[in-house]
């Protein structure tokens, strides 16, 4: 019997067949290039993350919407993928510029609680936006800012003993004359950084460009800590290259967010982690556009924000939105209105009953065929969902395919799409749902509680609701209920 205990041994240490070839567009290169990750088999990726003081819009949520289909794609490609979204709780200003009102000490004083009792509330919150869209958000690693403090500080003093950055009375600033090659992400020009948006606030900088890495505390700034270089708060982009180093380590594969932080925020990241470790930091740069809205990005300042909840609170199920990102490619704006949406829950509807007759017809056995390397060839140039949804509408509604076949796409489209076609939902996607009359009364008696600053008793009532599957979303306009609905 030796030998066949040698025989297993030898099948369980086999290398394993290669990953397949994915693409992807590299903002750094501005080419579609075939990824090839740091160690082989596996992939480091980081996402830059929301600022927590406020509910965060769906918008906010195609960031890591994308970082999904990446990781859902590349692990179909047969890679290991290690993921991190950064939680920024530590207060930055408003519109990015280095001077005006600090956004979480804005949140916590609109609320009447505390920067870590704001940034805890809309952190769950982002993250269980993120889970209804059927992201795994337990294979994803969520650092708070506030919990690499030392870590900033010892990044931020390297980069002070190689001469990187200076101290004025604000701070310790980096500084980029310093750094060769500032600003290589997009292909940025200098005039272009010039006329950005922290230009000259600040006096005795020694370059338009160089940025805050230890901000000098004011004095009724409510997050502080002790820093070689006096009390004071970390810059923005340090917490990025702090976490994203000790997390993922000095070199990473893919570092992910939307197309608005490439200009400053992740040149500045460049900036700071290559200066520190001489290494290069990131191999693969991937931008997402926005989300619109009549022809407006979707932003807070403009006005024009819808919620997961506003989704969720007109009866659709939040993968009618999962379905309306998958209808762009991530690197075109994506236009957003309750019509298209409808649309997204009708043909997702239509979808999860055809995909519910397939499992029936073929008993749920696959056969591999044309139409399943098609998607896959589709979802591994780079992320190519418009197309991939043209092939699996097109494979289902043909006569070309055998049960059996189709119900194999379905699996494969269900492991890259994340559609929940393999186990559809009970409910259709755009049924209206009211809210149980003792709920509501629950909700009140939590308001209650919360006026009258009794804590402990509104968070019982909250989790006394959340048993029931609902949750809690404190809106501009008052509390309201929504489902919970994986
Ligand atoms: P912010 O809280 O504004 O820093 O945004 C958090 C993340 O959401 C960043 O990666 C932004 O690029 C991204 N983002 C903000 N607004 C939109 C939008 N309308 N469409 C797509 N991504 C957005
Ligand atoms: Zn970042």
């Amino acid at each position: 019997m030796q030998w066949l205990s040698r025989l297993f041994h030898r099948a369980a240490s086999a290398p394993q067949s290669a990953p397949a070839i994915v693409l992807f567009t590299n903002t750094l290169t501005h080419k579609k290039e075939t990824f090839v990750p740091l160690r082989s088999g596996t992939a480091l990726m980081y996402t830059c993350g929301p600022t927590v003081y406020g509910q965060q819009h769906i918008g906010n949520l195609r960031p890591g919407f994308v970082a999904d289909l990446i990781a859902r794609t590349l692990e179909g490609a047969g890679y290991r993928v290690k993921r991190v979204i950064n939680i920024t709780d530590v207060g930055h200003m408003v519109g990015d510029t280095e001077e005006g009102e600090d956004k979480i000490a804005l949140g916590a004083a609109r609320e009447q609680r505390t920067p870590e009792e704001i940034s805890a509330h809309y952190a769950k919150l982002f993250i269980d936006d993120l889970a209804d869209l059927n992201i795994d958000t337990k294979s994803i690693h969520f650092p708070r800012a506030t919990e690499y403090i030392k870590e900033q500080i010892a990044l931020a003093k390297t980069l002070e003993d190689k001469g990187y950055a200076y101290r004025i009375k604000e701070g310790l600033y980096f500084d980029v004359s310093k750094f060769p090659g500032y600003g290589k992400l997009g292909g940025i020009s200098e005039a272009k950084l010039e006329a950005g948006a922290r230009v000259g606030l600040v006096r005795g900088k020694h370059n338009a460009a160089d940025f805050v890495l230890w901000r000098a505390a004011k004095p009724n700034d409510l997050q502080q800590w002790d820093s070689p270089w006096g009390r004071g708060n970390p810059g923005w982009h340090i917490e990025c290259s702090a976490m994203s180093r000790s997390l993922l380590g000095t070199e990473i594969d893919i570092h992910t967010g939307g197309e608005d932080l490439a200009m400053i925020h992740h040149n500045d990241e460049i900036a700071q982690s290559e200066a520190a470790s001489s290494r290069p930091f990131v191999r693969y740069w991937l931008h997402n556009a926005f989300l619109t809205m009549a022809g407006e990005k979707v932003s807070k300042s403009l006005g024009n924000v819808v919620y997961m909840s506003d989704i969720t609170a007109k009866g659709y199920h939040p993968l009618a939105l999962r379905y309306l990102f998958l209808q762009a490619h991530y690197r075109t704006p994506l236009s957003f209105s309750w019509e298209s949406l409808s649309s997204a829950a009708a043909a997702l509807d239509r979808l999860w009953k055809i995909s519910a007759a397939v499992a029936e017809e073929s008993d749920k056995k696959g056969q591999l065929s044309t139409a399943n390397a098609h998607f896959l060839a589709a979802m591994r140039d780079d992320l190519n969902t418009p197309q991939a949804l043209g092939i699996l509408w097109e494979a289902l509604k043909s006569e070309d395919y055998t049960p059996e076949e189709k119900w194999a796409l379905i699996e494969t489209a269900d492991a890259h799409l994340g559609l929940m076609l393999t186990e559809p939902p009970q409910r259709a996607p755009s049924a209206l749902e009211a809210v149980p009359k003792e709920l509501e009364a629950l909700l009140e008696k939590r308001e209650a509680a919360r006026v009258a600053r009794d804590f402990t008793e509104a968070d019982r009532i909250r989790d006394e609701i959340a048993a029931q599957g609902y949750r809690i979303e404190d809106r501009p306009t008052g509390a309201v209920l929504t489902k919970t609905t994986l």
